[in-house]
């Protein structure tokens, strides 16, 4: 070999790998359970503790995992604990780590089937198997007209469901023109729909107001009923609804959209319905949960998020189109630099074409080697006691007179309150997560301050939701003294 310079050499890097492997092992094996879950950090403390400059001369690797230990660690909060039920999860897996970490060693960039093939053919397989195992249509798979696609995040992908339905609702002519020629362009969502949509529609350039938030029913689902009457009330003022959103699994109560109505009235008006299961689509794995999907062959696009409920590492969102060729091209541009043989030919998939960034990561290999670690019977094997301990918490929360539901529980989310005022719920989850050894977050339904208790952390077992709840009355007993 020729002088290397500054690089790391191969030897030092199978020692560090090696430790920092072991290092990754001991976190979730051993660390992360005695560390508190939310993180003390007051804002600035991290960034005071880094050096101003970049160093001028190179430093040993132990000093850089030194102030791994000693400066981030206080500024993490600890997703991966058991401890965790706040938000929605993001589990990860250690099939999952090697995966990101072999994408990192190949270093591929997949933007064209050309460019790495494996990168691309992994991804079709793996999003058809996918969509086999959630009970996703036919249409959704390459075999057909459809197909899926990885995608950094369900906010991406509602963006390109929302460009591609523009692109189909004005024949093609806003991407050429853009939208002076099409003012009344109408979407829809409901006031419990991910805020990521509202933000995707301000990209999109139809203006946030032509996102129309219809009212829900008392589970907090979409009520159909006011879709199609607002529909109509659209027609009537000369709009154009072009786009939906239904959601299955809303982020502040687990609410479960209708599909099968809301898809049959978006085909009648020739709407592109776009399916949001970001964390709940998961579930569709296991036969007994699929209702969650009943008239989700209605859809013109679908996404759900492994990085949530799949112990698969973030950033993957799988996104499943019906008509992949309206996708295309709303969003394919092929610029002389990127021409090739394979593309030219159109026998490749180019998956630069299925989303806005040109560059891709290998991130099909984290979710193949999650597929193929636990085999879907392993994760139904997951997923089902994750919804069994929420669903036993749910009915402890019923049993107690201090505590009531909030919303339905139909999978692994459970919001919940102290029967009590709101500045009580607040406090209650303050003094939860400052505690430190678990943490939960909140939303407000119905205009009312209630607590959030999402079961989907990979180490969760059955011990830990126990002793949640054993901390949760305790910190009741601790609010209520105060009265
Ligand atoms: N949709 C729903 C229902 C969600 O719960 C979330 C996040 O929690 C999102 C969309 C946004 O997810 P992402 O971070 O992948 O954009």
């Amino acid at each position: 070999m020729t002088d290397a310079g500054y690089h790391m050499s191969a030897e030092e890097f199978r020692l560090q790998g090696k430790r920092l492997i072991d290092w990754i092992a001991d976190y979730h094996e051993k660390r992360v359970v005695d560390l508190p879950v939310l993180s003390r950090a007051e804002p600035g403390l991290i960034q005071n503790e880094l050096p101003e400059r970049a160093p001028e001369r190179g430093e040993p690797f132990e000093a850089m995992m030194q102030d791994v230990d000693e400066i981030l660690l206080p500024g993490i909060t600890h997703w991966q604990s058991p401890n965790f039920y706040a938000y929605f999860p993001a589990n990860v897996s250690y099939p999952s780590i090697l995966g990101e970490l072999l994408s990192a060693g190949l270093g591929v960039q997949g933007m064209l089937w050309s460019t790495s093939p494996a990168c691309t053919e992994l991804e079709t397989r793996v999003l058809d198997w996918i969509a086999e195992l959630l009970g996703l249509p036919e249409g959704f798979r390459s075999s057909g007209d459809g197909g899926g696609v990885i995608q950094d995040s369900a906010s991406s992908a509602a963006l390109t469901a929302l460009l591609a339905a523009r692109e189909r609702a004005t024949g093609y002519q806003s991407n050429e023109r853009g939208l002076a020629d099409h003012p009344g362009l109408v979407a829809y969502a409901s006031t419990q729909t991910h805020s990521s949509v509202e933000k995707d529609a301000r990209v999109i350039g139809i203006g946030r107001s032509n996102l129309r938030a219809i009212d829900v029913d008392e589970s907090f689902a979409m009520r159909p009923d006011l879709l199609e009457q607002q529909i109509l009330e659209d027609l009537a003022a000369g709009s154009t609804p072009f786009f939906a959103c239904a959601t299955v699994g809303t982020t502040s109560s687990n609410a479960m959209d209708p599909l099968r109505e809301i898809g049959r009235i978006c085909r009648k008006h020739g709407i592109w319905l776009h399916v949001d299961a970001a964390m709940s689509g998961t579930a569709a794995i296991c036969p007994e949960f699929r209702f969650i999907h009943d008239g989700v062959e209605l859809a013109d696009s679908y996404a759900f998020n492994p990085h949530k409920w799949m112990f698969t590492n973030f950033d993957c969102d799988c996104f499943f189109v019906a008509d992949r060729a309206a996708l295309i091209r709303t969003l394919s541009i092929l610029p002389e630099y990127l021409r090739n043989r394979a593309t030219e030919a159109g026998a490749v998939i180019d998956y630069r074409d299925w989303h806005v960034p040109l560059g891709r990561r290998f991130r099909a290999l984290k979710l193949w080697f999650v597929l193929r670690h636990y085999g879907a019977e392993g994760l139904r094997y997951h997923i089902r006691r994750h919804v069994a301990w929420a669903q036993a918490f749910a009915s402890w929360i019923a049993a107690d007179e201090c505590f009531e539901l909030a919303a339905p529980a139909p999978l692994n989310l459970v919001c919940f309150r102290l029967r009590a005022s709101d500045a009580r719920n607040e406090e209650l989850l303050e003094r939860i997560n400052q505690g430190g050894k678990m943490m939960l977050s909140h939303t407000k339904l119905d205009g009312r301050y209630t607590l959030r208790f999402c079961v989907g952390q990979t180490h969760t077992e059955e011990r830990h939701v126990q002793e949640a709840w054993r901390i949760i009355l305790d910190e009741a007993k601790a609010v209520f003294s105060f009265e």
